[in-house]
């Protein structure tokens, strides 16, 4: 376990030291000003800008992604965040009125966003940095103060946001602590006014049993199967480039990639041939490889026993890769249908109408994303209507992310809480209500014993 911080302090005590300075921070007082806040954002743009070539090369060491690619995928987003931020935070911190009614006019009743205090952050891997720092933009804009926990498997990223981000922020607000799952246990016991974590379902609900032991709230942003259903009447040459390009990102290791393939049997032989074409040609444009041996092993085991026709899918342990592959009709009990892939391997399965697509959704976990190609607005809304998931894409995927006000979450065994513009603020504040009622008139009819004019109210 590393600190990034002045002290030397190693083990439970470095934890221990990490957030009693963040509550003292907090209990200061001085995160809750407006300039405060914004001096932090503007650092966390400082950061960005001026260590842009080490965030690079950083991910470029952990999991072999190019420099443009993590500019558009951990930089751009995390930068837009920012700016976007530092626009609209100052309304965003606006107590917000609201009317009275016959009971308890007169008077003003209102909401006031205030900070929850000393929040915990846990980020994964496939997006190292904005999976940490976009949560902490949000964390810093409502006032909070936080100790943040990179994921040990990007340990350069990890590394680099330990010895740099601190010198860009309040000292005593922001703590970045470097560790494994042994670290994280530590750190979600500690009685933090909220946790935030990225990363799987299974370790997402260890995470909430130790915040129940102190009642702490949880932002979960979980993974799970996304599906994709392509209709009789999509766009097919569209829809396979574009799935193959979602697959293809990071090698499949996003959250929100598409996981498989429910296509309808009268469009399926178009499909088919088009994204075995399309899916060597996307993946050759990402050298992202996979995050170590353990996932790798994981990936090569789902290719071994599915049951279904693979086209592709070579697996290359020296090099940490998988070849991008088509697995058509596997055994729905196998590990490939059953456990979220997190790799480039692209099973698909063809069904009569979109309603058997829907029930085949509705029957397996609710899902962090769901994407439907259609032409069809009738299409559009039963799928719409009929299923539940964090977000959908509609004739396209993964841009969802990208819409500032569009809130981002799961639902379900996919998450639960969201954030993103305004609603990662909301996360991060507590909306205190507030009524002020004036001492005068102060009529006797109000208190007991009630005279006839109450009991006619
Ligand atoms: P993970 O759950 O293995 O680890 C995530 C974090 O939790 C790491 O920082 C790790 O140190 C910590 N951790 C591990 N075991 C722990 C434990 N027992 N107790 C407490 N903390 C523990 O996930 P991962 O492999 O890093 O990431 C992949 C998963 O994350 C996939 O399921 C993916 O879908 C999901 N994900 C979700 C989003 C999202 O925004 N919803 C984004 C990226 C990844």
């Amino acid at each position: 376990m590393t600190i990034s911080a002045i002290t030397s302090d190693t083990g439970s005590a470095g934890i221990a030291d990490a957030f009693a300075t963040a509550r003292e921070t907090f209990r200061s007082g001085r995160t809750r000003s407006l300039q405060w806040r914004k001096a932090q954002l503007e650092g966390l743009l400082a950061f960005i800008d001026e260590c842009e070539g080490e965030i690079a090369a950083a991910i470029g060491e952990d999991i072999g992604r190019g420099p443009m690619a993590t500019f558009m995928a951990d930089v751009a987003p995390v930068r837009h965040e920012i700016r976007h931020t530092l626009g609209k935070l100052a309304g965003w911190m606006k107590p917000t009125s609201v009317s009275l009614n016959a009971a308890t006019a007169p008077g003003k009743a209102w909401t006031m966003p205030e900070p929850k205090g000393v929040v915990l952050v846990i980020g994964a891997w496939n997006f190292p940095v904005l999976l940490t720092i976009h949560p902490l933009v949000s964390a810093l804009a409502a006032g909070n103060t936080a100790i943040v926990k990179p994921s040990e498997l990007s340990g350069a990223t990890a590394e680099l946001i330990a010895r740099l981000l601190p010198r860009y922020l309040d000292p005593g607000a922001v703590r970045v602590i470097t560790g494994d799952a042994a670290v994280s246990r530590e750190l979600t016991a500690l009685p933090v006014d909220h946790i935030f974590f990225t990363g799987s379902t299974a370790v997402g609900r260890e995470i909430m049993r130790s915040a129940a032991a102190n009642l702490t709230p949880v932002t979960l942003e979980l993974g799970g199967k996304s599906p994709v259903i392509v209709a009789d009447d999509a766009d097919i040459d569209v829809a396979a480039r574009r799935i193959a390009w979602a697959k293809s990102i990071n090698a499949g290791q996003a959250c929100i990639a598409p996981d498989y393939v429910i296509v309808t049997e009268s469009a399926r032989p178009r499909l088919v041939e088009r994204l075995i074409e399309e899916l060597p040609a996307r993946a050759s444009a990402d050298s992202t490889r996979i995050v170590n041996r353990r996932h790798l092993d994981r990936l090569a085991n789902a290719l071994a026993g599915h049951g279904g026709h693979q086209i592709g899918g070579r697996v290359n342990v020296a090099k940490l890769t998988v070849s991008p592959a088509l697995v058509t009709d596997p055994d729905l009990d196998s590990q490939l249908m059953r456990e979220e892939i997190f790799g480039p391997i692209l099973p698909l399965i063809s069904v009569p109408t979109i309603d058997d697509a829907i029930d085949f959704v509705n029957d397996r976990p609710k899902p962090l994303a769901l994407y439907v190609f259609t032409e069809s607005r009738e299409t559009e809304r039963r799928v719409l209507e009929n299923t539940s998931s964090g977000s959908v894409g509609i004739n396209h995927m993964l841009y969802q992310l990208l819409v500032d006000e569009l809130p981002f979450g799961g639902v379900g065994a996919s998450g639960m809480g969201r954030y993103h513009g305004k609603h990662g603020f909301d996360t991060f504040s507590h909306h205190k209500a507030v009524l002020r009622k004036s001492t005068r008139p102060d009529p006797a009819v109000t208190y007991p014993p009630y005279g006839r004019a109450m009991q006619a109210i």
